[in-house]
């Protein structure tokens, strides 16, 4: 993906390509993620692209506050707010970071184990 052309979630939130919302406001959204890792995944993603959350903790350190304001409403919906949760960043190419418009994965459903694997 090149500066110049929309992002995944700028071609989910135009119509292009379909997406299971979850939530949307003035500027953030929320999807399910199409390959969950646990029985609850969703993406929350701030309208804005930002490359990664070091860049939009740069410039807008409120709409990174949001994006955990609306991951935990969400965890309340889906029904994981009590059993608990996950919420993570990939950063770049070590985290396995695919998409570069800045996104918060939330998991939860199942116990999660170890925060990073061994290899
Ligand atoms: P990351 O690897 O942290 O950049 O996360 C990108 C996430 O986007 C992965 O968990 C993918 O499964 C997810 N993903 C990719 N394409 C889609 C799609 N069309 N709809 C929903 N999630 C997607």
């Amino acid at each position: 993906m090149s500066e110049g052309e929309p992002s995944l979630f700028e071609r989910m939130m135009s119509g292009e390509i379909p997406a299971d919302f979850v939530h949307h406001d003035e500027r953030t959204i929320a999807v399910r993620d199409i390959n969950p890792q646990a029985p609850v995944h969703v993406l929350v993603v701030p309208r804005k692209r930002y490359r990664n959350a070091a860049e939009l903790a740069g410039d807008d350190p409120e709409l990174l506050a949001e994006l955990f304001r609306v991951a935990a409403d969400i965890a309340e919906r889906e029904g994981v707010a009590e059993s608990g949760y996950r919420l993570l960043f990939n950063t770049n190419e070590d985290a396995g970071q695919t998409v570069f418009h800045v996104h918060l994965h939330l998991l939860g459903g199942r116990q999660l184990g170890a925060l990073a694997q061994q290899v």
